[in-house]
């Protein structure tokens, strides 16, 4: 057996759900670790989307689906986007696989050919560059450094577009940097976009419902409706619903590539779970009250996390209008010197010092493309925050130098 292939080859393991397993084992052999690494909510999936997966089982709902998803769970996408985004989707402009995750690599897998390029806005969510290598294509990865808000500006995109980009990919708000794109900000990217009709947009909107300060979360697809004919707009209950396990994404967009996505997902692993896309359904037309108050709490998260960074001498933190990640940026504590005499070089050295010194767990920049900074998730509880801050204020009081 010739191991690794070509295409293993080229891609490495993801970072951050490498850095969630290592917490994980640390904390199973007994050590004491406080996990900011994985992204994902610490809330429990609430129990009415819980019962409406029971309910499924004992209807018997535990076969084969359609493909790409249910009737049923179509059409409770197609209400989320009329209701959530001002979107008129048919079903068949719906394609739903085992997570976002899977909704994005099909669509990459059905459009990419050797050499075609996508750009990628960075920091990014790692999935992003590695995916287009599986499919074949080339990442572009363009720098949006913070003191841009992390975010393209329509310049650094047009001075970007070649004759092989196909897709540009637009996570709004941002994994890594929770940065969030305001309608205006997205029409002035249209304005680029207008003209150059070869490029394809996937606008990454799982993190939508999770927006700060009465920040109005809107998506390209809305803003600049004469592109909807290549837009792909993904989206899923992960984030929101508290839902990562249960594994359902979806994507709206053109019929074609909805169609060519089926395809893929035909041949590989057939329809996502039964009992979880009836529980998908129930999660987005049943009662959203909850998410406002899930988003308080992760505000009030966000606000006590920025704060205590940047007390930290060395450590510069911006607050990002969505997402539950804090992106900062650590140039002032590369050159120092550890207790036990090693350097930090890179972001990547940090986050090992942390953990090794005082069993915090986080994900450095470089995963995201944009360095020196690392990535820390808020989504955990306030007392854990704030025990993991203190750790960490502690570590970089230790450095010398
Ligand atoms: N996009 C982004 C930006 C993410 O952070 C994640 C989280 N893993 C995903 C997509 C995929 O989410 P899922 O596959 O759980 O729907
Ligand atoms: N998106 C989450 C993260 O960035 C979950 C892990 C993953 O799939 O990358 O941590």
């Amino acid at each position: 057996m010739a191991l690794p292939s070509a295409t293993l080859r080229r891609i490495k393991p993801s970072a951050t759900i490498a850095v969630s397993q290592l917490a994980r084992d640390l904390r199973q052999q007994g050590r004491d670790v406080i996990g900011l690494g994985a992204g994902e909510p610490d809330f429990d999936t609430p129990d009415f989307i819980k019962e409406a997966a029971a309910e499924a089982m004992r209807r018997g709902e535990t076969k084969y689906t359609a493909v790409d998803g249910t009737p049923q769970l179509k059409e409770a996408i197609c209400h989320k986007f009329q209701r959530d985004n001002g979107l008129t989707f048919a079903p068949e402009e719906i394609s739903v696989g085992a997570g976002a995750k899977q909704v994005i690599y099909n669509a990459l897998l059905a459009t990419l050919d050797a050499g075609d390029e996508v750009l990628i806005p960075a920091p990014y969510w790692v999935s992003y560059p590695d995916m287009v290598l599986l499919a074949g294509g080339t990442p572009r990865p363009l720098p949006c450094p913070g003191a841009q808000g992390f975010k393209l500006t329509p310049e650094t995109l047009e001075r970007a577009i070649t004759p092989r980009a196909r897709w540009l990919i637009l996570n709004s708000p941002s994994n890594p940097s929770g940065a969030a794109y305001t309608a205006e900000e997205l029409e002035a990217l249209a304005a680029v976009l207008r003209r150059h009709p070869e490029l394809w947009v996937m606008c990454d909107d799982i993190y939508e419902h999770i927006v700060y300060d009465g920040f109005r979360f809107a998506t390209l697809a809305q803003v600049a409706p004469d592109l909807r004919g290549r837009i792909l707009t993904v989206n899923g209950v992960s984030k929101a619903y508290a839902m990562t396990g249960w594994r359902i994404g979806f994507g709206a967009g053109p019929r074609e590539l909805i169609k060519a996505m089926a395809t893929i997902q035909s041949q590989t692993t057939g329809n996502p779970c039964s009992i979880a896309q009836a529980a998908a359904a129930a999660a987005l037309v049943g009662d959203q009250s909850f998410l406002a108050e899930r988003r308080r709490l992760f505000q009030e998260r966000r606000d006590l996390v920025v704060e205590a960074l940047n007390r930290i001498p060395g450590i510069r933190c911006t607050t990002p209008e969505g997402a539950f990640y804090v992106y900062p940026e650590i140039a002032g504590l590369i050159g120092k010197r550890t207790p036990q005499g090693g350097e930090i070089r890179t972001s990547e050295d940090f986050a090992r010092f942390l953990l090794e010194q005082v069993g915090v767990a986080v994900v450095h920049g470089e995963a995201f493309g944009l360095d020196p900074y690392f990535r820390i998730s808020y989504a955990t509880s306030r007392e854990q925050l704030e025990r993991a801050l203190a750790r960490i204020a502690e570590a970089v009081a230790a450095l010398e130098g």
